[in-house]
């Protein structure tokens, strides 16, 4: 494990030709102090936790004090923003600050998000407040700990400097880690001004240093673009599995690695319904729970356009059709795992639904009500009376009861190995808006850190049950149902 100074800052994007970027330093955060540190984050970079503790741990992951010899630099890219072309945007308030090896073998990218401005900032202050930081701290955390692909963080730096959106609130520096922050949009800029050979040079960048197994292939670039549509295709599963909104799945947000990135106006679905819309600032539901599926392949479809010099029409249809069977082959997988069911294929897909339909009819909460289905008595003739109980249509429940019991038998697990194997799919914990929205408030009025640091310690281990915490999984009170979220952080 290292020390601070023993970090030594890789600079790879810094090889790329200088339209790519533009270097810039952070600017100062006054009286930095530290609001939140990640454990789990520092082992990824083989940083000593202990290092947290000194006086000047905040001056350098504020952006105050830069590692000897960095280079930082803020990334240009454009994006599909709500459906429509914004040919550059780029790290408004996000800096680079290079990547760091691990013992492992990884390469982690770190980047300082709320750092000042960039060239790419537009009218925005290149700041984030406090609230957005604390909510992609926990949020990425707890995708990873969920099992979704997902940037990580390790830090949070806060100040006193104001900051102002709806409201005046202060500012905060989010150190997130990602193996890339290239985006789909990191091509498309290049498409849009003409510069086609941009598009090799950063689509040869991507795979030599991501996806080196195709570096050699012929047909390398056609590769690359399958791979990316599986990954993205899986994500879109995962995120419908745990009932995760992103909020704005714009094509500047959409890694390249299929990782979940840039959280926003995100939110976990308590009540289920399929038309859910996180993000207050989206009225027309474009990315609305039930939208990302179609529209991760639509953002895809942006990418093979961008990248049309490079993969034939031909194949990049065939990729994009190649969407929709890796998609659900993964949402199969997962949703079958969280019903418990031994080797699920297509043919499970009438009961998933059906059962989907189920918890919308009676208003239910979407994650609880899969991790008490693992409490499921398939013996025949059993009530299961406490399950039913939450059902306010008892006879629907009935219905699909007996079509579940009917698929478990198929199965000849026991009761006990099919509840292990559910809890082990089916979180008893998830980021609710008012939890995060509590450890914010207690945050802001307070100066009180701790409830960041004890949801995080939850979130960590979200399939465990995890005595005294039970009320961690309960849906949102009446009072928090309608917390709104926006663009705005
Ligand atoms: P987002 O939707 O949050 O991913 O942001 C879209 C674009 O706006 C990105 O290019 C951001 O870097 C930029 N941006 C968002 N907020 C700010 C801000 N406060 N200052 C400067 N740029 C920003
Ligand atoms: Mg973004």
């Amino acid at each position: 494990m290292k020390k601070l100074q023993q970090l030594h800052f890789g600079k790879r994007y810094t090889k790329l030709p200088e339209h790519f970027y533009s270097k810039i330093r952070p600017t100062p955060l006054p009286a930095p102090y530290l609001v939140a540190f990640n454990r789990d984050a520092a082992g990824l970079i083989d940083l000593h936790e202990e290092e947290a503790l000194r006086d000047d741990f905040a001056e350098h992951f504020s952006g105050n004090r830069l590692p000897p010899h960095a280079e930082p630099l803020a990334m240009l890219y454009a994006g599909h923003q709500f459906g429509h072309f914004v040919p550059q945007l780029g790290d408004g308030r996000a800096i680079l600050l290079g990547e760091l090896d691990n013992q492992a073998g990884e390469r982690w990218e770190i980047q300082l998000k709320g750092s000042g401005v960039t060239p790419y900032s537009r009218r925005g202050d290149g700041r984030a407040v406090l609230r957005s930081c604390i909510r992609e701290y926990l949020c990425s955390e707890a995708m990873h700990h969920l099992g979704v692909p997902s940037s990580r963080a390790l830090c949070i730096i806060g100040s006193d400097e104001p900051v102002y959106r709806e409201s005046a609130e202060t500012a905060a520096v989010l150190t997130r880690l990602s193996p890339s922050h290239v985006r789909f949009g990191s091509f498309e800029v290049f498409f849009y001004r003409g510069q086609f050979d941009h598009i090799r040079v950063l689509a040869d960048f991507v795979i030599d240093h991501h996806y080196p197994e195709y570096a050699k292939a012929e047909n390398k670039y056609k590769l690359f673009l399958g791979e990316v549509t599986r990954r993205t295709a899986q994500l879109m599963a995962h995120w419908q599995a745990v009932g995760f909104c992103h909020g704005v799945m714009n094509t500047d947000n959409m890694s390249i690695l299929g990782l979940t990135l840039d959280y926003g106006p995100y939110g976990f679905m308590e009540t289920f319904d399929p038309g859910h819309i996180c993000n207050h600032s989206d009225p027309q539901g474009r990315y609305a729970y039930d939208q990302q599926p179609q529209v991760g392949l639509w953002n895809l479809s942006c990418l093979a356009y961008a990248m049309s010099k490079l993969v034939s029409e031909t194949d990049a249809d065939t990729i994009l059709a190649s969407y929709a069977p890796h998609y659900y082959e993964q949402y199969v997988a997962l949703m079958g795992a969280k019903l418990g069911l031994f080797k699920p294929g297509t043919e499970d897909l009438p009961l998933i639904y059906s059962w989907l339909e189920l918890l919308q009819q009676n208003q239910l909460d979407y994650s609880n009500s899969f991790r008490m289905l693992g409490e499921f008595d398939a013996h025949e003739g059993a009530l299961n009376q406490k399950l039913r109980d939450h059902f306010a249509d008892r006879a629907s429940f009935d219905a699909w009861a007996k079509a579940y019991r009917m698929r478990l038998l198929q199965d000849q697990q026991d009761d006990g190995q099919r509840k292990q194997h559910m809890d082990a799919h089916n979180p008893k914990y998830i980021l609710r808006n008012y939890l995060a929205q509590h450890a914010i408030e207690l945050a802001e009025t307070e100066r009180d850190y701790s409830e960041i640091a004890n949801l995080l310690e939850i979130l960590r281990r979200p399939f465990d049950e995890q005595v005294g915490m039970e009320r961690y999984a309960e849906p949102a009170p009446l009072s928090a149902r309608h917390l709104l979220v926006s663009c705005s952080s």
